[in-house]
C-alpha cells in the first residue's frame, strides 16, 4: 500500500522536528542494522563493524544469561510475573534494593531504594533527565545543560524536545601525551557557570574518546556544580561498578548532589532495555511519573536477570574475568594494528584509551572531512563513526 500523500502535509511540531528527523544517533543505529543484515560484501569479505552500538558477544556473559533463562523456564511464578504484570513505574522494588545495597557495599554510599529509578535503558534516562533540567523552564527562562568537554556522546544531541538546542559545550584542552597519543582535559578557565546552566552532564568513560576524567577534575567539577546549585549528572554506561570497563585506577564518584546513570546494556544485555538512575528521592519520584506517562512501566526481564546476577555475585566475576579482559585485549589488538599498519608518514594519533569500547583517532592533516572519510571507509566495508557528530553544543 502506498503511504497516504496527505501525511506529508501534517504540520510538524518542534518535538517532531527534533526527535523525528535525521540525527547522528539514528544514522549510527541504521548503519548498525544495515551492516548486521549484510554481514558480507559482494566480494565475499565480511563487513568490518567498527562503529558504535552493540556490545560484543562474550562467551562467559552469553552462558551466564543462558543459564538464567533456563532456570526461568522452570519457574512458573517468575514467568507469570515477568510476562503477566506491570511493575511499579520506578521499577522493581527488590531490584532497586539490590542496587542500593550493592553500591553501599562497594563504595559505602548511603543509598536506599528511594534513590534508585529504573528506565527503559540509559538513553531514556537521559531523555527524561535532559528535559527535566533544561529547556523552557517553569518560570519562562531557558535552561541549558553544560557539557564541560566535547566530544561527548552523540545520543544526547537531539534529546531536548524544543527547537532550541539545550546543550552548551566547552572545547577541551588537548594534551600531547606521547608520540601518537593525546588526551582531552576539561578547560576549567572556560568553565564559567552561568544562571542558565541548569545541569552538567559528562559520560565517564566518555563515549567516544574513552576519556576517564580524573578523580580530581571530577571533584572540582562537582564543587562547581554544588556552588551553582545544579546537579552533576555522570553517565556511567561503560564505567563503574558495571560493566566496569575502566583500564586505569580512577574511582567511582557520587555525592548527594550527583545523579548517576547506569545501564545493563554494556554488561551484554542491551536487548532488555534497562537503565538505572541514582538520584535524590524527589528526582526518582519525578522519573517514575515520567515512566508512567511515557510507557506505564519498564520491562521486567532486565531487572529479573540482573537481580540474579547481582544477588549471586556472578556479576563481579563476569566484569573481572570476562568483560574487562575481553575489551582490554581488543583494545590492545586494535592499537597494535594501528601502529603496525598505518603508514609511518601519516599524521595520526589516538586518545589515551582509559576504558569503554572505543578508540578515538585524530588525523590532524586529513585533507577531507571526517564525513567523507566515513563514507569512503563504508564503501570499503569498514563501518566507523563520523567524529564530527560528537562536537555539538559549541
Ligand atoms: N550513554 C552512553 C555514553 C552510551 O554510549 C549509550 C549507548 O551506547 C547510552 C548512554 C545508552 O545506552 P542504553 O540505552 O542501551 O542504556
Amino acid at each position: 500500500m502506498q503511504p497516504s500523500p496527505t501525511n506529508q502535509n501534517w504540520p510538524a511540531t518542534e518535538f517532531s522536528q527534533r526527535l523525528g528527523g535525521p540525527s547522528g544517533i539514528t544514522e549510527l543505529m541504521d548503519d548498525l542494522a544495515d551492516a548486521l543484515q549484510q554481514p558480507e560484501r559482494s566480494n565475499g569479505e565480511s563487513v568490518k563493524l567498527m562503529g558504535g552500538g552493540n556490545p560484543a558477544r562474550i562467551p562467559g556473559v552469553a552462558s551466564a544469561l543462558q543459564r538464567e533463562l533456563q532456570e526461568l523456564g522452570k519457574d512458573e511464578e517468575s514467568v507469570a510475573f515477568l510476562f503477566g504484570q506491570y511493575d511499579q513505574p520506578a521499577g522493581s522494588l527488590r531490584f532497586r534494593q539490590t542496587i542500593a545495597q550493592l553500591l553501599q557495599e562497594e563504595y559505602g554510599w548511603p543509598l536506599t531504594p528511594e534513590n534508585v529509578a529504573l528506565t527503559s535503558g540509559g538513553q531514556t534516562a537521559f531523555f527524561c533527565l535532559v528535559n527535566r533540567f533544561a529547556g523552557r523552564m517553569a518560570d519562562g527562562s531557558f535552561g541549558k545543560v553544560l557539557l564541560p568537554l566535547v566530544p561527548e556522546y552523540i545520543g544526547y544531541q537531539d534529546q531536548g524536545v524544543g527547537q532550541e538546542s539545550v546543550f552548551e559545550a566547552r572545547r577541551p584542552l588537548v594534551e600531547e601525551t606521547g608520540d601518537r597519543s593525546f588526551r582531552y582535559r576539561i578547560d576549567f578557565d572556560r568553565l564559567d557557570l552561568q544562571p542558565h546552566h541548569r545541569a552538567i552532564i559528562l559520560s565517564r568513560p566518555t563515549n567516544p574518546s574513552s576519556n576517564m576524567v580524573s578523580d580530581s577534575d571530577l571533584a572540582r567539577l562537582s564543587d562547581m556544580a554544588r556552588a551553582a546549585g545544579i546537579p552533576l549528572i555522570i553517565d556511567c554506561a561503560y564505567g563503574l561498578p558495571f560493566p566496569g570497563v575502566v583500564f586505569g585506577d580512577q574511582e567511582a564518584f557520587w555525592n548527594d548532589e550527583t545523579i548517576l546513570t547506569m545501564s545493563l546494556s554494556k554488561l551484554g544485555i542491551p536487548g532488555a532495555r534497562t537503565g538505572i538512575v541514582i538520584a535524590p528521592p524527589d528526582i526518582v519520584r519525578e522519573l517514575a511519573s515520567m515512566t508512567a506517562n511515557i510507557g506505564l512501566a519498564n520491562g521486567n526481564l532486565g531487572p529479573w536477570v540482573a537481580q540474579r546476577l547481582f544477588e549471586s555475585g556472578t556479576w563481579r566475576s563476569l566484569v573481572e574475568n570476562d568483560i574487562l579482559p575481553f575489551y582490554r585485549r581488543q583494545r590492545d589488538f586494535a592499537l597494535s594494528c594501528a601502529h603496525q599498519f598505518l603508514p609511518d608518514d601519516l599524521d595520526w594519533c589516538v586518545h589515551e584509551s582509559d576504558g569503554a569500547f572505543f578508540l578515538w583517532f585524530w588525523f590532524p592533516e586529513l585533507p577531507i572531512s571526517s564525513r567523507e572519510l566515513y563514507q569512503r571507509l563504508a564503501a570499503e566495508g569498514v563501518i566507523v563513526v563520523d567524529g564530527s557528530y560528537f562536537f555539538f553544543g559549541l
